[in-house]
């Protein structure tokens, strides 16, 4: 049975509208796995260092027959093949970054992969366009995630092609 798992899209370089919209057509590409659907684009404040330009935001959902170690290679070779430079300062600017966000009800702790995300509930620029693709999305734990994002800051989030508009 494949298994839905949400994928959070981030670039702050080289086009970054640009850049999220080719990532989402090479998710389309992924072997043994099906595209669901992905949110509006946001631009959200760098989380790291300030001195970088914003980022552009977006959440993608897939069904997926690979497992989750695999799919998080098709996503970093996707990220390596829009030019993700590895190693520079953490939470630095980038042309592209995917983090799997969440595999089905799936917990993970290995070298490579933790799974749900750390960052999940803590970013406004996951929460919301998470929320988009899975309104209905409860986790394990029994939290909805309508909650959640009712009472998250939106961390001066806006959606990109209406500036002022946070929702
Ligand atoms: P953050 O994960 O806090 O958003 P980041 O995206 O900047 O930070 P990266 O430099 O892109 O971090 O990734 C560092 C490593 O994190 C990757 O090599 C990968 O093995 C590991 N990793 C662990 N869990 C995940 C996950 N759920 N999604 C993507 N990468 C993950
Ligand atoms: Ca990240
Ligand atoms: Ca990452």
């Amino acid at each position: 049975m494949p298994v839905r798992a949400y994928i959070g899209l981030g670039s702050n370089q080289q086009n970054p509208p640009l850049q999220i919209h080719n990532a989402l057509a090479a998710l389309k590409q992924i072997r043994r796995t099906v595209f669901v659907g992905h949110s509006r684009l946001y631009r959200s404040r760098p989380m790291g260092p300030v001195d970088q330009p914003d980022f552009v935001n977006a959440v993608a959902a897939v069904d997926t027959c690979l497992d989750a170690h695999t799919l998080l290679s098709e996503l970093q070779s996707i990220e390596d093949r829009q030019g993700r430079v590895r190693g520079g300062v953490r939470w630095g600017p980038r042309t592209l970054d995917l983090d799997l966000l969440l595999f089905g009800d799936e917990q993970i702790a290995t070298d490579k992969l933790t799974v749900p995300h750390p960052g999940l509930l803590q970013r406004s620029f996951v929460l919301y366009p998470l929320y988009e693709v899975a309104p209905d999305l409860r986790f394990k734990e029994g939290k909805l995630l309508a909650e959640l994002v009712k009472d998250h800051p939106d961390g001066e989030l806006e959606l990109l092609d209406n500036p002022g508009k946070r929702r």
